[in-house]
């Protein structure tokens, strides 16, 4: 059975996407089979990994809205190992139409349970809200990964999160954990940087992987290409961290 994880805040910009992307990248490069959900309208992680959408003829709403099987949506990635259930635009209206449906909690949970035990990681990129989608990616997960970035008012809005993670604990999911928080788009010039990541370590101590994910332009150079960081630099700083991010949530997966 697949370890299946989301990656989620309800900030956007963070860097949810990029880690879904690169951390699911890097824990294939080592042999996982791995497969990304991409649970955003913005659809970032599908083009980001080269699918371009004009082509894409079922997605995620599909399989939560019109329950279409979810093998008939995967479209396996240039990188060995790694496929993505992809998102369109049309996601974009999941969030009303499953307000008045069915089982509208565990709709994701359904149909990963079809593929769990294909692969060894889901890695679900959650949109940038607490709404059904993030619901739906919570209700099916064993755990949750928090991008964080190092910038003032780090903390704002985590409590909310951490609300939304105690409700679904509660109502859907009580094996439902924290994967871990990782720091993100850090900026060694400035004091700031390091403020933040002390901040952020009291709060979630030992939750905190040691691994930090510094600004890179690499990284933000690379969905353009529709590649992983590995792929697009396998030399860049970016390559290097998201390798160690993989190793660390490889580790914690053997405890
Ligand atoms: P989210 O999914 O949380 O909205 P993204 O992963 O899409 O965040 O990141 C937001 C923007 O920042 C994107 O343009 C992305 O390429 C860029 N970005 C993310 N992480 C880094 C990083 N470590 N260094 C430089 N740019 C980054
Ligand atoms: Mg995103």
């Amino acid at each position: 059975m697949a370890r299946i994880i989301s990656v989620a805040n309800q900030k956007g910009g963070v860097g949810k996407t990029t880690t879904t992307v690169n951390l699911g990248a890097c824990l294939a490069f080592v042999g996982k089979k791995v497969l990304l959900i991409d649970s955003d309208a913005q659809g970032n992680a599908t083009s980001g990994l080269g699918v371009r959408k004009p082509d894409v003829k079922q997605d995620i709403y599909d399989v939560l809205v019109n329950e279409v099987p979810i093998k008939e949506t995967i479209i396996e990635t240039s990188r060995e190992n790694l496929s993505i259930v992809p998102a369109t635009l049309q996601l974009a209206g999941a969030e009303i139409e499953l307000t008045s449906m069915m089982a509208r909690e565990s709709r994701l949970k359904s149909a990963l349970a079809e593929v769990s035990d294909d692969y060894d990681f889901i890695l679900v990129d959650c949109p940038p809200s607490l709404g059904h989608l993030t619901i739906n990616a919570f209700t099916a997960s064993d755990a949750i990964l928090i991008p964080v970035q190092c910038e003032y008012y780090a903390l704002e809005g985590l409590s909310q999160l951490l609300n939304t993670v105690r409700l679904v604990q509660k109502h859907f999911n009580p094996g439902l954990e924290i994967e871990g928080v990782l720091l993100t788009m850090y900026d060694a010039r400035t004091n700031l940087g390091a403020e933040v990541v002390e901040e952020v370590r009291r709060y979630f101590q030992e939750k905190v992987y040691d691994t930090i994910i510094p600004r890179n332009v690499r990284l933000s150079e690379a969905p353009s290409h529709g590649k992983p960081i590995i792929d697009y630099d396998p030399r860049s700083k970016g390559a290097e961290v998201y390798q160690a991010l993989a190793k660390e949530v490889l580790v914690r997966e053997q405890k």
